[in-house]
């Protein structure tokens, strides 16, 4: 037991419950080192949300709401990390979830399946019965009434060849993904620089706040959101807290 005390907790835990996944079998191996990657950045952000982070994910509460057919996707790391969470943010926009691995085996697949139901998710695209093009076969497998027709896509910690495949599909994209300079973040759409444990929630509150908004406030929101600008003040974010850190 790590004690709720220890200076480390919430990435100690985080930790456990990324093992538990690889136990379960419902987590990659490689796994492991994106959750390795992904807290290096962590450290660096100062482990808390910032403010370009919560800009994106107010505007991503928005796209998800727009979407005529959004989907979100999971895979191994995010169903370990947030599997309740993702399944309440799905149901607040209406989006189904698919799971999608990069390190595809239909046995993890179908193990992410019933670990999702198990937790009360609604409504999963289950098929792998469409291709996304330019993706070599096992990694571009996808639910043809799923990621292939969405109009928007959540991607959270994925790899940049299959998001810059998606945003060559005309998907608007949407990733979360604590390394801004990772070709994920700088291909998706609107790119939160958050951990998955913090954006989650977030996003759901904001996706509450928003859904009765009228459809022009949702829209503004979208169009005055400028992922670039987002991503060199996250960068900047980034540089303020090593600097004050160095003191
Ligand atoms: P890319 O393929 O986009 O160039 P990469 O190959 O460096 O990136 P991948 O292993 O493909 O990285 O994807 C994992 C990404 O997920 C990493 O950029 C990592 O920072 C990020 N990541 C890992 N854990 C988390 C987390 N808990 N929350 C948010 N992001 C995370
Ligand atoms: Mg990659």
């Amino acid at each position: 037991m790590i004690p709720e005390s220890h200076p480390r907790y919430e990435s100690l835990i985080t930790r456990d419950r990324i093992v538990e996944g690889v136990e379960k079998g419902i987590t990659s191996l490689h796994g492991l080192m994106a959750q390795g990657r992904g807290e290096a950045f962590d450290y660096l952000i100062g482990e808390k949300t910032s403010k370009s982070a919560h800009r994106a994910e107010k505007a991503a509460a928005a796209v998800l709401l727009l979407a005529k057919r959004p989907v979100i996707s999971v895979n191994g790391n995010v169903a370990a990390l947030v599997p309740e969470e993702i399944i309440r943010l799905g149901d607040i926009v209406a989006a189904p979830l698919e799971v999608n691995l990069f390190h595809r085996s239909e046995e993890r697949v179908n193990k992410i399946i019933e670990h999702l139901r198990s937790l009360g998710a609604g409504k999963i695209h289950t098929k792998s019965d469409a291709l996304i093009p330019c993706l070599e076969h096992e990694r571009a497998k996808v639910d043809s009434e799923g990621i292939f027709r969405a109009d928007a896509v959540l991607v959270p910690l994925e790899d940049g060849d299959r998001c810059e495949a998606l945003v060559k599909m005309g998907k608007t994209v949407i990733a979360i993904d604590l390394n801004p300079l990772s070709r994920t973040a700088q291909t998706a759409h609107i790119t939160i620089v958050d951990n998955i444990k913090r954006a989650i929630p977030i996003m759901s509150e904001f996706a509450e706040e928003l859904r009765n908004s009228e459809l022009a406030e949702l829209q503004r929101i979208v169009k005055e959101f400028d992922n670039n600008k987002n991503l060199a003040d996250a960068v900047d974010e980034i540089i303020s807290h090593l600097r004050r850190a160095q003191k």
